[in-house]
């Protein structure tokens, strides 16, 4: 018997929308190292987007890339999260390249490559303005460049990158991004080599490469959602690209309870299992469905959106999510099972939980 609640995530679509966005980026001059985090980095997945034509896998979470390391994963594996000083080690072990932005940081690695007899890759981060990591003036990220061309053996300068629309919520554009691509010139100057990586971002540099706006130099994204929560382009962004199909991973839960209720609470409110004090509309009274799934699953339930469109999200608490099915065609019975998709919140929470039973399906 199957297990719920279940994230179902489709191999033969996280592939397909592997290829259209890898090809995609090409066709502008541009690599994708594929990210694994937003699904908790689980192995299939990375998998489909190795064959599917990236040319590294990331994931902000070492122990993530270590899993893809001991199964064999031939593609270089880089770390998206500056390095913390107690997992250095784990590093330099189970990554190639990483995103780094302190000179103390960058030391440590040089060490340690020289202790495990490697020549270890580094991504030097510009910050553009969002005010998450990075080194924040060019002239302090020119001298850390020639730093670790010069002064660190067993580091590889692999490139510059930067990060936007993160904490900042600053959208990439052509005049930011060309202040990343002014300063990777200058650094090959400098050098008198070429970078192998300028790396513009993630997901959200999309939007405007699909619209001709990222200059020619930058020849790297880092994509994640892009790939594997596709819904969020049309509905953050208001960008389609064509092909794209949005279903990789599908929510499926269990109903545990059919009851009709009054819509507005009875009772004098305070505030619900969270602290807050949420808004009811008083609806009368209404057919509802309690599934077994709650935010300890997802984070929030506002990130669910029901496959049957007549079907609305009221809330939920730690382990139940309360459904209003008035208006459903389908006559839902006890023990049925309810399908979402999910936004990127809640593929990320249900992608870790280890109370969500994973399913992968190939057609
Ligand atoms: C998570 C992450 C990405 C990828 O983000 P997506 O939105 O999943 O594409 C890229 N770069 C860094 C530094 C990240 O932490």
């Amino acid at each position: 018997m199957e297990r719920y609640p279940m994230l179902e995530i489709n191999l033969k679509k996280l592939y397909d929308n592997t290829k259209i966005v890898t090809k995609l980026c090409y066709d502008n001059g541009i690599k994708v190292a594929g990210i694994i985090k937003g699904f908790g980095g689980i192995v299939e997945g990375a998998e489909e987007m190795a064959k599917g034509g990236c040319c590294q896998i990331g994931s902000s979470r070492i122990e993530q890339l270590r899993a893809l390391k001991e199964r064999g994963c031939d593609l270089p594996l880089l770390l998206v999260r500056i390095p913390m000083m107690c997992e250095i080690e784990d590093v330099v072990k189970y990554s190639d390249i990483s995103l780094v932005s302190e000179k103390e940081t960058l030391n440590l690695l040089n060490k340690e490559a020289k202790k495990q007899k490697k020549i270890y890759g580094v991504v030097l981060m510009y910050d553009l303005g969002d005010l998450r990591e990075g080194v924040f003036l060019k002239e302090e990220l020119i001298q850390l460049a020639k730093y670790v061309e010069y002064e660190l053996n067993y580091l590889y300068l692999e490139g510059i990158g930067t990060n936007l629309s993160c904490y900042g919520s600053v959208a990439p554009t052509t005049e930011n991004l060309s202040r990343l691509a002014t300063a990777a010139t200058e650094i090959e100057e400098i050098l008198n080599r070429k970078l192998n990586i300028i790396s513009g971002g993630g997901t959200t540099t999309l939007p405007l490469m699909v619209r001709g706006g990222v200059p020619k130099k930058i020849n790297h994204l880092r994509i994640g959602e892009g790939i594997n929560n596709t819904q969020d382009l049309p509905l953050y962004w208001d960008t389609n690209i064509e092909g794209l199909d949005p279903d990789v991973f599908i929510l499926k839960a269990q109903i545990v309870e059919l009851n009709e209720k009054p819509t507005y609470p009875i009772g004098q409110l305070m505030v619900n299992a969270f602290g807050d004090l949420p808004h009811y509309d008083d609806r009368g009274i209404r057919k509802r469905a309690i599934i077994a799934l709650g935010n300890q699953d997802l984070g929030d339930s506002s990130r669910l959106v029901p496959r049957d469109k007549n079907m609305i999200v009221l809330g939920a608490s730690s382990d139940h999510t309360i459904l209003d099915i008035h208006d459903c065609e389908r006559q839902y019975k006890l023990g049925d099972i309810v399908e979402f998709n999910i936004l990127y919140q809640a593929m990320l929470m249900t992608g870790l939980s280890n109370y969500v039973h994973k399913k992968t399906i190939r057609y």
